[in-house]
This record gives structure tokens, sequence and C-alpha cells, in this order.
């Protein structure tokens, strides 16, 4: 039987290397001119606030950039760019705008004529993925001819790996984003992520490693050059070289077994042919997890700064990206609480998150973060002294009086310069060449 094919080169020379690594497969020999073709960046976070460290989160512009050139070149002329990014306001309009002007996406619809899309702002239509899963995905991918898929090659602190099938997932709605997030035992997140790639056109998928990131997918991670791309037709097999390449076995991430179950394959690489590079030349060990003292009940760090009298349980699968964009602020704000008590402790207090967590016995105060908590255990026996914070997710009102019931207190400035809280994670990359702006602008 055929293998699937997977190309694997460095990344050394703008528009060399793409060429490159699409050629190794063949990538767009048998696409028809006339496609309707639609690219699928990963743009999973933005801010028009300050600045912030892109590395290993965002697709580079120098890759979709060499994308639309060839695709140019070869002939193609009907080409939609479009991406769903995440803010704090369900309705702005400005963040995606800002994002498109600064990443340089509106340079190439000026030069080549193509579309550039805010996905939240374009229809989205039912898609029955499986008999049981269905999501509204954004209608212009769903009619296309032809997908250009360009992830970033990173980890992800829920799913293990955020790749080509995952990638998908900032094309659905935001409640079917919501719903995926299930705790439901059988179709739970990486079950939902699994069947994404179901009912996606013929597509091309290009995973971006020219920064790769270890304790992904987002800023509060650690970036590092790595220099790869990595490309297939089949989005499974370009899954699987990616796992290995982040030095994580694809047999031990849930959402590729389950992938591989669906299609009768295995999830290893004993159907993939690998064409250029070798991948153990490429692959290093990315760190995936983050670690909490034993128990669950406080982060590693928090624990060894001897941070008391507060358990913040670790993060479970239900939480969706909604609430995870405040857990790490939620956390934050903790912490700068803690550092003016001089080591006094917290009043014996819990924080819950997500759809399934349940509230310990013995507590003084409960904060049920999010609607899901509120709904799931607002008359739950084991709380004495309930603190909702409410909202689907709350907001950063509602987080701050929640906050100062449980008697944390959190200096002003905190919530003052919280725009630009972003900046911060910045200062890990000074003095570090390797780390590029110009990978995310387009001249
Ligand atoms: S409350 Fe939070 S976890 Fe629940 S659906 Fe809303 S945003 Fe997601």
């Amino acid at each position: 039987m055929a293998k699937y094919k997977v190309s694997l080169v460095k990344y050394e020379k703008p528009e060399e290397s793409i060429r490159k690594v699409v050629k190794l497969i063949k990538g767009l020999d048998d696409v028809p001119k006339d496609s309707k073709v639609f690219i699928k960046p990963n743009v999973v976070y933005w801010t028009k606030d300050c600045d912030f460290p892109k590395w290993g989160m965002i697709t580079t512009s120098r890759v979709v950039n060499d994308v639309v050139e060839l695709l140019n070149e070869k002939g193609f002329d009907d080409i939609t760019i479009a991406e769903g990014i995440i803010s704090q306001d369900p309705d702005d309009k400005e963040t995606a705008d800002d994002a498109f002007k600064n990443l340089g996406y509106y340079k190439l619809r000026d030069e080549y004529g193509i579309k550039v899309f805010d996905a939240f702002q374009r229809p989205y239509e039912k898609v029955q993925l499986t008999e049981e899963v269905s999501a509204r995905m954004n209608s212009d991918m769903v009619n296309s001819d032809f997908l250009v898929n360009l992830p970033v090659l990173k980890t992800h602190a829920q799913c293990k790996v955020s790749l080509g099938i995952k990638n998908l997932k900032g094309l659905i709605s935001i409640p079917s984003r919501k719903k995926f997030h299930s705790s439901d035992p059988k179709f739970d997140l990486h079950y939902n992520v699994a069947q994404l790639a179901n009912k996606i056109p013929p597509c091309l998928t290009i995973l971006d490693g020219i920064y790769t990131i270890e304790r992904g997918p987002a800023m509060d991670g650690k970036a590092r050059r790595s220099d790869i791309l990595v490309a297939s037709r089949d989005i499974l097999s370009v899954d699987i070289v990616g796992s290995k390449l982040l030095g994580i076995d694809p047999a031990e991430v849930p959402y590729i077994v389950q992938a591989a179950k669906d299609r009768e394959r295995t999830p290893n690489l004993s159907d993939i042919e690998v064409i250029g590079e070798k991948i153990e030349d490429l692959a290093s060990h990315h760190e995936w997890d983050y670690i909490y003292k034993k128990d669950d009940t406080l982060p590693l760090p928090y624990e060894r700064l001897g941070i008391s009298g507060i358990k913040y349980r670790k993060y479970d699968e239900s939480m969706c990206t909604f609430c995870s964009f405040y857990n790490g602020f939620l956390l934050t704000a903790i912490m700068t609480a803690w550092r003016t008590r001089d080591g006094e402790p917290f009043d014996n207090i819990e924080v819950l998150t997500g759809k399934e967590m349940e509230p310990s016995k013995g507590m003084n105060k409960t904060i049920l973060f999010g609607q899901c908590q509120y709904a799931k255990n607002r008359d739950h026996h084991n709380i004495n002294e309930l603190i909702a914070i409410k909202g689907c997710p709350p907001n950063l009102d509602d987080i701050q009086e929640g906050l100062k019931k449980a008697g944390i207190r959190v200096p002003s400035y905190f919530f003052k310069n919280i725009d630009k809280a972003p900046l911060l994670f910045m200062q890990k990359y000074q003095g570090k060449p390797e780390f590029e702006e110009k990978f995310y602008q387009i001249s």
C-alpha cells in the first residue's frame, strides 16, 4: 500500500524553503487552478494595546507571504485568508483588523487581490462531523475547493500538541468552541478535536516550525528557534510527524490516537514516508504540561514561593479557551496579592474552574469561576461561603469584585495596567537575537 507522504525541511531562506517543502510532496500539482483556495493561519491571540511575543504562538508572516506568493505564481487567483481571533469582547472588530494590518495580510490583499476576513464576521454553517458531533464551521472554508492549513508547530497545555487538525478549531463558532470542551467522558475535548478534519475540502497542511513553543499554545510558554517546515496532503500524517518533532510520542496524544482509530490507522510512522530531512535530526523534546504540586491544588512555583491558605486546582480539558484566557490572569493576580501579605496565609480559599470540578470539604470560601462552575456547584453541600464570579467568560470587573470578597487584596496598579500585561512576557526574549520581529511583518 502506498504510504502517506510528509516532507520535512530546514527553514533556510525566504520563498525558497516553502517552495522546497511543498515541491517534495508535489503539494499543489494536482489542484485545479480555478479552485477557491482558503488559507487558515494560526493567530491564537492578538492585542493592539502593547507589544507581545508572537514567537511559537502565531504563524509567521514569512510563511503566509511565501505561500501566497507560491499560489499566485502557480496561477491561483481566488484566495481567501481568514482567522477567528479570540478577544475579551465578542463584538470587537478592531483587534482582528489591527492583527491583519500588522501581520501584513492587508499588504498581501492589495498586492495579490486576495480576500482577508475576520472569521467572526463571516457566516457559519452547521457541519455534522460524526453522527453525534457537529460544529458550526466557517462557510468560506466549508465551501472552498482547497484548504491551505498553516498551523504553528507547537505544544498545547490541554491537547499536548496543537498542529494541523487542532488549527481548524479557529474556524468554528464561539458556541461550538465552548461545546467542544465538554464534560461528557466520551465526547470530550480530544474526541471532538479529532473530528475537526472530517468534512474539510482537499487540504495541504504546512507546519510552521520556524519558532516552536514549550508549554503552549500562548505567550506564557517558552519559545525557541527551531527552523523547521513540515508539509503533507494528509492532515493526520503531518500531525504524527509534528508530534515526533516536538519530542512527544503521537501514541500518547489522545486526539491523534482517536483520529488514527477513526481512519483505521495507527498513531505512528508505519504508513508514512518522510521525505527530506530525518525526524531524528530535527526533533527536540518540548515540555507541554504545567506542573502543579502532587495533589494538583497549586502550581508548583506557587508552592515553592510558600503561598498558602489557597487551593487553586489544576485546569482540566473542560475549561474552554475563553475561561483559559483569564486563568493565567487570575493566578497572576493571586501572586501579586500574596506579595503584599508578608507571608500571612489566605483565608482557606478554593478556586474552581471548568465544568467538572467539585468543591472540597472544609474550605472557608469557595470561588466558582465562570458560569459553568456556578451552574454546577452553586448549591453544593461542601460550600461554606460561596463567591460566584459568573459570566461566560467572566469580565474583569466581576473578577476584581470576587477577589475582593475572598479577601485577596490585589493592588490597584495591577488592574490599571492590565492592558499592558502581555508586555511583561517580552522580557524573557531580550538580548536573544534569534527572536526576530521581522518574521511577523511583510515588507
Ligand atoms: S463559563 Fe468558562 S468554561 Fe464555561 S463555557 Fe463559559 S467561558 Fe467556557
